[in-house]
């Protein structure tokens, strides 16, 4: 079964990335497809512009809830409304054009609010279609955008199989959370309850075996449960386990195979530092960084295939500049990577680290790092 994942133009590329990242983490019969060069487009009449004066117009209006923190906006300040009926057409509009399958979703991921101020929903026309609100989320809840909004897609596409129809929905749902998917969540709040119990009750349950099979059922509640832990490793809130291995696998992507298989992503050129510094225990200064610049070549080219030879080199020569500043942002961005992933105490132990003008180094047990041939010789 199929869901294909589109973005509008507003959404930021590397959340929408994240979340699809997340959701394939997790092998399964559930496929979650995107296609990174379709972006969808709102014409100006498709999005009613307002100006709200201050926060109280703002939060009745359009926004999803009353528990902003304070100060969260600014005002006055404009935004933009659409329609269910405009999001629903972008997704019929995209299934035309892609001739997807008629028996697979379409989900919109979008940063614009919509004028019923649900922040999910299938189309009622068709329920394969969904959109999902895709910003703000960080006002309300303490964790990485990626995670509530990689589970409603699985929410939607349970919906989808535990009603026959938006109506049967409305009427069914759980108005008050207890802690399941099909929580009705008026309040953005309230989805961090089903976050945490990644569960799914058992008169939805009996409902949803009617309807989908016990391999898709089981997938989807790996992907959930797979989030909840991921969640709160990202919230800081698993920093009594254990270190992990850290595996690069052929394709040179990074995973930490004890916490949950996570992903650490970083930029190819991220990457051939942060292995630079997995071969040195004892560090490097980012003022003998130049010496490593044949070694930087080799696992640059090792780790991306495609580009240049020419113009590889010319990034890898602006990294070992140590009049740049290349190899200190890379350096802080691999820490962010980490922090999001696991945690600040956690990440601790596997970024590169060292204070102005001493050697820099990764801490970590390097009988916890699993690498492939190519790159460890
Ligand atoms: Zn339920």
């Amino acid at each position: 079964m199929k869901v294909h994942l589109i973005r509008s133009a507003e959404l930021d590329k590397e959340l929408f990335t994240s979340v699809v990242t997340l959701l394939q983490a997790v092998p399964g019969p559930i496929k979650f497809s995107f296609d990174a060069d379709s972006i969808i487009d709102f014409d100006q009449d498709e999005i009613e512009r307002k100006t709200f004066e201050d926060e109280e117009e703002f939060v009745t209006t359009i926004n999803y809830s009353l528990k902003a923190e304070k100060g969260s906006y600014f005002f006055p300040r404009n935004s933009g409304v659409t329609s269910w009926k405009t999001l629903f057409n972008k997704c019929n509009d995209y299934r035309r054009k892609n001739k997807v399958d008629n028996a697979e979703f379409v989900f919109l991921l979008t940063e614009l609010p919509n004028n019923k101020n649900w922040f999910a929903s299938v189309d009622e026309n068709n329920p394969l279609n969904g959109f999902i609100h895709a910003a703000d989320w960080s006002f309300y809840i303490d964790c990485p955008e990626q995670f509530p909004i990689a589970y409603e897609v699985i929410a939607l596409f349970l919906h989808y199989h535990t009603y026959s129809s938006l109506d049967e929905m409305k009427e069914n749902v759980h108005q008050k959370a207890i802690g399941c998917i099909n929580d009705f969540c008026l309040n953005k709040k309230d989805i961090i309850l089903k976050l945490r119990t990644a569960d799914i009750c058992s008169t939805c349950m009996m409902k949803i075996k009617t309807r989908l099979s016990q391999l898709m059922i089981r997938h989807a509640l790996e992907i959930m449960e797979s989030l909840r832990v991921k969640m709160l490793y990202s919230q800081n809130f698993k920093q009594e386990s254990p270190l992990s291995k850290i595996l690069i696998d052929r394709n040179k992507k990074i995973f930490l195979p004890d916490f949950e298989n996570i992903e650490i992503k970083l930029t190819p050129l991220e990457k051939a530092l942060y292995l630079l510094f997995l071969k040195y225990p004892n560090g490097i200064y980012m003022s003998s960084l130049f010496e490593h610049r044949s070694e930087l070549y080799e696992i640059y080219g090792a780790i991306s295939s495609n580009g240049d030879l020419q113009e590889m080199k010319q990034r890898i020569d602006d990294l070992v500049n140590a009049l740049s500043d290349s190899a200190s942002q890379k350096i802080s961005k691999i820490k962010k990577a980490f922090e999001n992933a696991i945690g600040e105490d956690l990440a601790k132990n596997y970024y590169i680290k060292g204070g102005n003008g001493e050697v820099k180094r990764i801490i970590l047990d390097r009988s916890l790092v699993v690498l492939p041939n190519s790159i460890s010789s």
